[in-house]
């Protein structure tokens, strides 16, 4: 009989797993307990389970591990860790360190289709999404990592590999587990999930009252340039992506946050700045400024910093709300859009 994921498996298919097979109901939240809040991966660790029950366990299920590839640190504390899967594919997740706490950039897939041009992930491809266990099992290993440096994990961003709400459902079930009191019971308002655009689940998203933070890579206003940078914004162009937005915010009552990655010649002149700004008149929103880490070989550059300035004093003239992002992990490849395992072997 071939083994199923048992991190796919719902609480009550594990109860009446465990009827069928004369063991005790109860147990079946003994082993959800083991699995989403303890974080175990090895049934031997189930240890108030009974040891028939453990070898039944064993025979019929297995956990879709995330086994450590490859870990780089960076002079800044920043830990890059490459994950080989399952199946021979390969992820990386990030571990950032802040003021006493830290916070882990994870992927929700393997590859991505959408092709960024300045992102390394898009040249991949797009391989497959990951499962819940795989999404939640980056957290857990941040979170043991940030414990060993006697400290604790106090924010987690979807922002690694992949698009998010391309792998809707197991982004939003993942975070549910990372949130629920019978998981990690971590806050909503500790998460963030990053999007380039995707309308139709920006608007499914607001149906569903998440109350996770939303963030949008954003990188121009100017439908020509972004769709220069970004593909997907051929397919779902400013117009339709603010729409969605609108609906966004009128639902939830919470306000989106732009990612807006400066590049320069491309997107950081005052025209590009007075874009934004024009665009941003429709809903409430936060701007992120993220400085792009020139890449061996990239065709962009960094803005010079005289730019960079003049670029947030005119939103800042404007009234809008400005944060610039300093990158970390430049020396390892972690920050934004460079995140692509180069042993592809
Ligand atoms: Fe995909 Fe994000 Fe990279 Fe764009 S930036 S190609 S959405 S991983």
């Amino acid at each position: 009989m071939e083994k199923k994921n048992i991190r796919e498996v719902s609480p009550e298919e594990m109860a009446a797993f465990l009827s069928v097979n004369g063991e005790k109901v109860f147990r079946a939240k003994q082993i959800e307990e083991w699995i989403w809040q303890k974080g175990v991966q090895d049934f031997e660790e189930m240890t108030n389970l009974p040891k028939s029950s453990r070898e039944l366990l064993k025979a019929t299920y297995y956990f879709d591990k995330l086994l450590p590839d490859c870990i780089q640190t960076a002079s800044d504390g920043t830990t890059k860790t490459a994950w080989l899967l399952n199946d021979g594919n390969r992820i990386e997740s990030v571990l950032i360190p802040g003021n006493e706490k830290y916070t882990v950039c994870v992927s929700s897939q393997a590859g991505c289709q959408l092709g960024c041009r300045f992102c390394a992930t898009g040249t991949l491809g797009f391989k497959r999404n990951l499962t819940v266990g795989e999404i939640v099992d980056q957290v857990f290993h941040a979170r043991k990592e940030a414990e060993c440096s006697s400290s604790s994990l106090s924010n987690i961003v979807f922002m690694g590999m992949g698009e998010p709400l391309l792998n809707y459902d197991h982004v939003l079930s993942a975070i549910q587990r990372i949130t629920s009191e019978k998981g990690l019971g971590m806050s909503p308002s500790r998460i963030t999930v990053s999007t380039a655009g995707i309308p139709a689940k920006i608007r499914q998203l607001a149906d569903d009252r998440v109350r996770f933070n939303l963030a949008v890579s954003l990188h121009s206003a100017k439908e020509n340039v972004r769709s220069q940078l970004m593909p997907v914004n051929r397919a779902y162009p400013l117009a339709e992506l603010a729409a969605s937005l609108i609906y966004f915010v009128e639902k939830t009552g919470t306000r989106p946050t732009f990612e807006y990655l400066l590049l320069h010649h491309i997107n950081d002149s005052l025209e590009d700045a007075r874009a934004l700004a024009d665009y941003c008149k429709q809903f409430p929103v936060k701007i992120n400024i993220i400085e792009y880490n020139p890449v061996e070989g990239s065709e962009f550059r960094h803005s010079p910093d005289k730019q960079r300035d003049a670029f947030v004093q005119f939103l800042e003239n404007r009234n809008m709300v400005v944060h610039i992002r300093k990158s970390k992990g430049k020396d390892i490849d972690a920050a934004c859009g460079q995140l692509a395992n180069k042993r592809k072997d």
